[in-house]
């Protein structure tokens, strides 16, 4: 039997301790599991509700109420271990959001939205599971939306569209970007963007949301939507910090998210490998295992390298988030990002080749490894896009969009 080495990153007392209890609840959950509610399209609810009544959808919640108090040290692991078992990148993605779209509230929410919400979503008992910022006509240019919030009163009224909203089937609360100024109005592009809120269940009563699910063919643990608000009141009092100023919230929170995306592309490339290191082990061809042929072998020891590589440089940018400047962290955020999104997608290449006519059996596996890999170069941010902020930002190229 195939063993992938992979321990060479020291991990501090208390990342090991969530590697062991993230890896306890992922121990529930086999291969099965995962394939099965992949190929139904099913959220992976009981593997949510075990972390969230363990307290892990609070993890980025301070203690002070309820929550873990963790950073994004902490998460890197949580989340390598998650995909890394087996679920993959599609179900870190399917749990990813419960635990980051919480972060603008913790930082900018006023103190009846930290007192009413956060200690629910720490209990887990209420969960904010859902972004909605890209729309039709506003993708990788985010400040383009054209989703409106008016003020009327002590509410605001919200009407547009947006798209790939992921969740929105089984969140309590969605957090809304919207236009508060015209384009004309803003002082710049950034300027004038607002972020809500959103009761679903309210919504819902109001008869002001609707919502149509997008047929896709991977990350299949989840659903995303095409939304659309028509008059939808929302109370003034679950603006998210101040007025017009929306947009640098999201921005706040990027780095680490990036950071985290790529730990999912990680524990995704891992078990790719993994995987396709077993089958190269045990499948004959030619009355030898096919892993005795280089043209197996190099694939694979390439992803792992990548991996390994990959793996060093998200720890360690982690590690160093509050000692380096803004700038030096987002190159090395969007670095690691793009670095892991090519790693995940190398290995489960490699995997399915490995795996010969059982590549795209879906008993095997790496056939969703492969699919949901081809995502992480698109979403949430694109591989160009990275690619354009680190020629910017590292090579001082001029800005090119
Ligand atoms: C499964 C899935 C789930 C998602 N979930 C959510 C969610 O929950 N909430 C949400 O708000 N959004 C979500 N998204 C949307 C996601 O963030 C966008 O798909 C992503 O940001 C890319 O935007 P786009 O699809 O509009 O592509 P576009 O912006 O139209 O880009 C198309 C292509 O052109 C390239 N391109 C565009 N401009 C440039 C440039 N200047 N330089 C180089 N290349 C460029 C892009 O890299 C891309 O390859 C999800 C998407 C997917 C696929």
């Amino acid at each position: 039997m195939s063993t992938v080495s992979w321990d060479f990153t020291p991990l501090s007392a208390e990342q090991e301790l969530i590697q062991r209890e993230i890896g306890r609840i992922c121990g529930e959950f086999d291969d099965e599991y995962w394939r099965e509610h992949e190929r139904d399209n099913e959220y992976p609810q009981e593997f949510a509700d075990l972390l969230a009544e363990n307290g892990w959808f609070g993890a980025l919640i301070p203690e002070e109420y309820g929550g873990g108090g963790m950073s994004t040290e902490e998460m890197v692991v949580m989340m390598e271990e998650i995909a890394g078992s087996g679920a993959g990148f599609g179900g870190a993605q399917a749990i990813h959001g419960a635990i980051y779209t919480s972060r603008p509230l913790v930082e900018h929410g006023n103190e009846r939205i930290k007192e009413e919400i956060l200690p629910g979503i720490a209990a887990g008992e209420a969960t904010v599971q859902s972004l909605g910022l890209t729309e039709p006509n506003a993708g990788s240019e985010s400040t383009a939306i054209e989703t409106t919030a008016e003020r009327d009163g002590d509410e605001y009224v919200i009407n547009g569209q947006k798209i790939w909203t992921s969740r929105l089937d089984v969140t309590d609360y969605l957090l809304l970007v919207a236009r508060t100024k015209s384009p004309d109005e803003a002082t710049k592009k950034t300027d004038g963007i607002s972020m809500f809120l959103v009761d679903m269940e309210m919504a819902k009563a109001q008869g002001a949301v609707e919502m149509k699910s997008i047929s896709k063919t991977a990350l299949n643990l989840s659903h995303s939507f095409e939304v659309w608000f028509d008059e939808l009141r929302v109370p003034a009092e679950n603006l998210i910090g101040e007025e017009h100023e929306g947009f640098y919230y999201l921005l706040d929170g990027l780095n680490d998210e990036r950071l985290v995306i790529a730990s999912e592309c990680i524990g995704h490339a891992k078990v790719a490998i993994e995987r396709a290191a077993q089958y190269a082990d045990e499948r004959e061809v030619f009355d030898r295992q096919i892993g005795k042929n280089q043209a197996i072998q190099h694939p694979l020891a390439k992803a792992y390298m990548r991996t390994l590589a990959t793996k060093q440089l998200v720890y360690e940018t982690a590690a160093l988030m509050d000692s380096l400047d803004r700038q030096q962290v987002g190159i090395l955020a969007n670095s690691s990002k793009y670095l892991a999104a090519e790693a995940a997608y190398e290995a489960s290449d490699a995997a399915v080749q490995t795996h010969g006519g059982f590549g795209v059996a879906r008993e095997y596996d790496v056939e969703r490894y492969f699919r949901n890999a081809r995502i992480a170069r698109i979403a949430p941010i694109s591989q160009e896009l990275t690619l354009n902020y680190v020629s910017e930002k590292a090579l001082d190229l001029p800005r090119s969009f």
